[in-house]
């Protein structure tokens, strides 16, 4: 462990390699029922040379690697299981170079969204995708992150061209480029996003970007059930070409927003739609559509909002609401689901998730990017070790619908630690592919191990069971979960 720590001071400035408590603890959870783990150390790489350096060393001694964003992942996915080293790229978040005319930038993986848009903003450009948290691009392109606007534009995977990676032995790779689209050959960017950190440390990004739109109005609507935000989620998605967003909202989530941000919208299933592009008319005729839609199902529209400050305040009860939730249960453990069904299936997928929730006696929240057939359901643990039993067979029953009705037990937020054996069941057969996959990007399995593939599935026998880096694990020094 010296040994590490002085080898890594080697690569970097000794400021950059911290084995301080309060750090380690930063870097030791994230937002989800998950128990947290330290890492032995955590490293603020500052260049690609240098995460080339530090992956080089730690495939020799087989450290594990964990790379970190920002940390607002859902499914333990940056919990250092194993200890080793986390790998923080908060210093690694330059725009490299904006391309306006061609439609694309290039930045380091650790700017955020909102730092990235900031930039765009001023060349009339942006980036659509839009997870509620401000996470980093790399940490966006890991996890496929999708959220509202995903809708329009499509998760991330669409958004990258070309990516530089580390890959597990600290080589430098680079997929994919600036055109617009590429059919050479396998497609490594596209396996690359979506990865977790599981096969390579990704590094720089080459995203796709769009101008933005001159009309956008926002829509307030509340329905008389759940299911009927469903469905009329289902019928706007397929008939308004102009929708860039169609969210639902059930009334705990909106009784939670009310009570933490002081707002007094009606207790109701609530939809929230979005419409943009160029022409006036094209949004006006969608909105009278939505307008009629919404009325014929016994909806009330509350709002219709052109002006941005308006839609902002109007959207902030959605972007708000994952916090809102946890802010109102008093605890930030939840156990979320993510599931994600065809649009046909989506009242059926609620309806089914809420007659669970009754089932088992839980007050969960829902929220959703129903125009994607995918919604989350957040079941807050309490104290009892029985919450967190009942909370998962839960989750477990909302996935098993989805699977059984040709969806997905994860839409944007990924496996982490938390899908494993979700993922195990939907890919069947093929998970014997993902298994290869890993063992062949990464042999000695440091890279993020645990997450996505489980070990014991690579038969690792440094990692199974706690393994070789059990040391790493020192409950007693993690601060209590607020
Ligand atoms: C309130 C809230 C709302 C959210 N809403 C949404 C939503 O609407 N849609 C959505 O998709 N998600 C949502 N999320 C989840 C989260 O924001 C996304 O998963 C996001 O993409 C994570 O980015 P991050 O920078 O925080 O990554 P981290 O949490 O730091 O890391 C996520 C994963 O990516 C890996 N990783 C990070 N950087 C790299 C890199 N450079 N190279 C390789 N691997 C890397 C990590 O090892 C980890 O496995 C929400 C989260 C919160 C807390």
């Amino acid at each position: 462990m010296t040994n590490l720590v002085a080898a890594l001071k080697e690569i970097m400035d000794s400021d950059r390699v911290s084995t301080g408590t309060s750090i380690r603890a930063q870097h030791s959870r994230d937002y989800s029922y998950h128990r947290p783990c330290l890492p032995d150390v955590v490293v603020f790489p500052e260049t690609t040379e240098e995460v080339s350096r530090i992956l080089a060393l730690a495939s020799a001694e087989r450290i594990p690697v964990v790379p970190f964003g920002q940390g607002s992942s859902l499914e333990g996915h940056i919990i250092p299981i194993h200890g080793g080293i986390s790998l923080d790229f908060g210093r690694m978040n330059r725009l490299i170079d904006l391309q306006p005319h061609d439609l694309t930038v290039r930045a380091q993986v650790g700017m955020t969204r909102g730092e990235l848009n900031r930039n765009l903003g001023p060349h009339g450009l942006f980036f659509p995708v839009d997870p509620g948290a401000d996470a980093s691009l790399g940490g966006m392109a890991a996890t496929n992150a999708a959220g509202s606007e995903a809708l329009r534009y499509g998760a991330m995977r669409r958004h990258v061209l070309g990516l530089e990676a580390v890959v597990a032995n600290g080589t430098i790779i680079h997929t994919g480029g600036r055109a617009l689209k590429s059919s050479a050959g396998y497609d490594l960017t596209g396996l690359l996003v979506g990865s977790e950190g599981t096969l390579a440390v990704i590094t720089e990004l080459t995203l796709r970007i769009y101008g933005l739109p001159d009309q956008v109005v926002a829509v307030h609507a509340t329905l008389p059930n759940l299911a009927a935000v469903g469905e009329v989620a289902g019928e706007l998605t397929a008939l308004l070409p102009t929708a860039t967003r169609i969210e639902l909202m059930d009334s705990h989530a909106i009784e939670a927003v009310n009570r933490i941000e002081h707002t007094q919208y009606p207790s109701s299933p609530t939809l929230l739609l979005e419409l943009s592009g160029q022409q006036q008319a094209a949004i006006q005729g969608d909105l009278d559509t939505a307008q009629e839609i919404i009325a014929a199902i016994g909806g009330t529209v509350r709002a219709v909002v052109w002006d941005a400050s308006g839609r902002d305040r109007l959207w902030s009860i959605r972007h708000r609401a994952a916090l809102a939730i946890m802010a109102d249960a008093r605890t930030s453990r939840h156990v979320s689901t993510d599931v994600a069904v065809p649009l046909t299936e989506l009242v059926g997928a609620l309806d089914h998730a809420q007659t669970t929730l009754n089932q088992w006696g839980i007050r969960g929240a829902m929220v959703g990017h129903a125009g994607d057939g995918n919604f989350h359901v957040m079941l807050p643990l309490g104290d009892f070790p029985s919450d967190l039993e009942r909370a998962r067979r839960c989750q477990d029953a909302i996935v098993q619908y989805a699977l059984a009705h040709g969806g997905t037990c994860s839409g944007e937020h990924g496996i982490g630690m938390g899908k494993i054996s979700a993922l195990r069941q939907e890919r069947g057969a093929a998970y014997s592919l993902l298994i290869g996959i890993k063992r062949l990007w990464d042999t000695n399995n440091i890279l993020n191990p645990g997450k996505v593939v489980a070990a014991d599935a690579l038969n690792d026998p440094l990692l199974e069971g706690g393994g070789f880096f059990k040391e790493a694990l020192r409950e007693k020094d993690l601060p209590k979960n607020p």
